[in-house]
C-alpha cells in the first residue's frame, strides 16, 4: 500500500550546497511535468491517510505559485496531508506564509545546526535561512519544524548541533549525508540515539533509513521528478520505474527484495 510520496516541482535551486547529491550527480534536469495529473492519481487511489511532500531537486518556494495551485488543488481532500522543505532564502509574503498555514502545510527549514557548520555546506545561508524562521514565527505563531543533514562534522559537534535546536522547541527531521561525504549507517543511528535523549527527533518507521526508519522505497515511497516515477529521491541516478502518470495500482506491482534495515541505493 502506497502511502506517500514526494514530487519534485522544479529543477532549479538558488544554493548549491557542498553535499547535495542532485548536484553531485549531475541530474538537475529542467523537464516538464504534470503535476496535477500525479495529485489526481493521489485522488483516486488513496483511500486512508496519504502524505505528500513537495521536495526534491530543487527550492519549491523559487516556484511559488505553482506549488500555491498544487496545494489549492488538494482542498476538501483532508486525508491527504502535505508538507514541504525549504533551505529558507526565499522570502514569502506575510499572506503567503498563513496561506501554508491555513491549509495545514508542515514547513521544514533545511538547517543544520549553529552557523559554521550550516555555512560550511550551504552556501552561507545560514542568516537568511534564521532570518526567515523568526519571520514564519512572527506570522504563524510557532517555530517550523527543522530538516537537518548529518555529516562527519555534525558527528564531532554532536552536542553542539542538539543544543542549537533545543530552544525552538518543535522537531526535528535529521538525514543522514549520503554520498562522498557520506558517514555510515552506525554513526548515524547513535548520533540519533544522543539527540532523542534532548530533543524531539523525528524517527522513521518503514520510510527511509536516512531518517533513522527501515527502507520503504518500492513499498509505500515513491519520487516523482523530470516526468518520471523512481523509487525515492536517491536512487534518481538509477533507471525510472516508469513515467509520472503511472497508476499508483500499477506502480504497487514493482517490488524490490532486500534486507528493509539498510538503503537500497547503497546495497547495489
Ligand atoms: S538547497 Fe537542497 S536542492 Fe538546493 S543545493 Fe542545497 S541541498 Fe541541493
Ligand atoms: S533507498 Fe535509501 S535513500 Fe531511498 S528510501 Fe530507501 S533508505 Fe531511503
Amino acid at each position: 500500500m502506497i502511502d506517500r510520496i514526494c514530487i519534485s516541482i522544479n529543477n532549479r535551486c538558488n544554493l548549491r550546497c557542498k553535499y547535495c547529491h542532485f548536484h553531485e550527480k549531475g541530474i538537475i534536469e529542467n523537464v516538464d511535468m504534470n503535476v496535477f495529473s500525479i495529485l489526481d492519481n493521489v485522488k483516486k487511489y488513496a483511500k486512508g491517510s496519504f502524505k505528500i511532500g513537495f521536495v526534491g531537486n530543487g527550492e519549491s518556494f523559487l516556484d511559488w505559485l505553482n506549488l500555491k495551485s498544487y496545494i489549492e488543488y488538494l482542498d476538501g481532500y483532508d486525508n491527504i496531508s502535505v508538507y514541504t522543505i525549504t533551505n529558507g532564502t526565499v522570502d514569502l509574503s506575510e499572506e503567503d506564509w498563513m496561506f501554508l498555514e491555513e491549509h495545514r502545510v508542515n514547513v521544514g527549514f533545511s538547517i543544520d545546526g549553529y552557523r559554521e557548520l550550516h555555512d560550511m555546506n550551504r552556501c552561507e545561508s545560514f542568516d537568511k535561512a534564521v532570518k526567515n524562521v523568526e519571520e514564519y514565527k512572527r506570522v504563524t505563531g510557532h517555530y517550523p519544524t527543522f530538516n537537518a543533514t548529518v555529516g562527519e562534522d555534525s558527528l564531532k559537534n554532536a552536542e553542539k548541533v542538539i543544543s542549537f535546536f533545543k530552544p525552538y522547541g518543535t522537531r526535528v527531521t535529521f538525514s543522514r549525508m549520503i554520498g562522498k561525504y557520506g558517514i555510515s549507517l552506525q554513526e548515524y543511528r547513535e548520533f540519533l540515539e544522543l539527540a532523542k535523549k534532548e530533543i524531539s527527533v523525528r524517527r522513521g518507521g518503514l520510510d527511509c533509513t536516512m531518517y533513522g526508519g527501515k527502507c520503504g522505497s518500492g513499498i509505500n515511497n515513491y519520487f516523482f521528478s523530470n516526468g518520471k516515477v523512481y523509487f525515492c529521491g536517491n536512487c534518481i541516478d538509477l533507471p525510472p520505474i516508469g513515467s509520472s502518470n503511472t497508476p499508483f495500482e500499477e506502480l504497487e506491482k514493482i517490488s524490490i527484495q532486500f534486507d528493509r534495515n539498510y538503503c537500497y541505493r547503497e546495497t547495489l
